[in-house]
């Protein structure tokens, strides 16, 4: 499907339950599929395309080779390499069929991405309702980039809202505003990403510059949203005074901005990215350092009066 199809159906690649670091309380954590930015640090590489994927996980194959007899396009190969072997996938024969995750027995294989109707998702969050409801919790969307499908993520809100659940949407914020507005009359609190300050540094990292971001940020905030920003702090990158210095401004301007909260780099998204096939353009594998996180945050809160957090 495309990434606007008109339709209500839409792609997710993961329900997450019990999540506690997507908005207030515990939460269900709907992960949506596909991303108009194209972020070279992405610790969800698997959000970015709208399409599924087949994943393959290698430290949990054994080379049993089941997957070779499945596959119906010959697209999986065993070789020897060294004293092991090595399991070759050529994914441009891959009709995404599903049989070779069937066949293998290790969870190795996986097509990650499917397709779904509002109804059973809302269906499969309220299994929940009882914890929401005793830690002041509720659903989160996520991704990926939920204003991507918006008749999907509305009828979700819709149906939410209906269900008297509070909703929160992570969003990377580039999004046409007057979709972004209309999908804000159901959504409790905003989680709105803010990267990088510098909008030509914002598009080497991400692909876009920030410039229609900052225009949505103005927009929710003169609708009265609640947003709080979030920030990924990645090191050698925009971890620098003047895209701290950017982060407290933009909290100091605008009034719907109830708190910061930083997200420290951490290489998760690598292993992500080569079971799906890729390669990551940022590929540090340190976890970043503490110090590094805590000498942001104090720089932000010295030109805030904005609560600010490492998460
Ligand atoms: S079926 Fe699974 S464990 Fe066996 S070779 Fe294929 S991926 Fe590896
Ligand atoms: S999903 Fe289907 S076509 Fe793709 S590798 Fe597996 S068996 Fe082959």
């Amino acid at each position: 499907m495309s990434e606007n199809d008109g339709g209500k159906a839409g792609m997710i690649f993961n329900i997450q339950h019990f999540s506690i670091h997507d908005g207030p309380g515990i939460r269900t954590t709907v992960f949506m599929k596909g991303c108009p930015l194209d972020c070279i640090w992405c610790h969800n590489p698997e959000s970015k395309s709208f399409r599924p994927q087949l994943s393959f996980t290698k430290s949990k194959c054994v080379g049993c080779g089941a997957c070779l007899k499945a596959c119906p396009h010959g697209c999986h190969n065993i070789e020897p390499d060294g004293g092991g072997f090595r399991h070759v996938i050529d994914r441009t024969g891959c009709s995404l069929c599903g049989s070779c995750c069937a066949a293998c027995s290790y969870s190795a294989l996986e097509i990650t991405g499917r397709l779904c109707d509002p109804e059973s998702v809302i269906e499969d969050v309220l299994r929940d309702r009882i914890f929401y409801e005793t830690s002041g919790g509720g659903v989160t969307f996520s991704g990926g980039e939920p204003t991507a499908q918006p008749e999907f993520l509305k009828e979700m809100l819709v149906l939410a809202k209906q269900s008297g659940l509070h909703t929160a949407v992570e969003t990377c914020g580039y999004v046409r505003t007057d979709i972004l507005l209309d999908l804000a009359g159901y959504v409790d609190l905003f989680l709105f990403d803010y990267k990088e300050t510098d909008p030509g540094l914002h598009k080497k990292y991400t692909g876009r510059d920030n410039a229609l971001i900052i225009e949505n940020l103005s927009a929710l905030n003169e609708a009265g949203a609640e947003i709080i920003l979030r920030c990924p702090l990645i090191p050698g990158l925009n971890t620098d005074d003047a895209n701290m210095k950017g982060i407290s401004d933009t909290a100091e301007r605008l009034s719907s901005v109830k708190e910061i909260q930083l997200e420290p780099y951490h290489p998760l998204g690598i292993s992500k990215a080569g079971a799906i096939g890729i390669a990551p353009a940022y590929e540090n594998a340190e976890f970043m350092d503490k110090t590094l996180a805590e000498e942001c945050r104090d720089k932000i809160s010295k030109l805030t009066v904005k609560p600010v957090r490492i998460m």
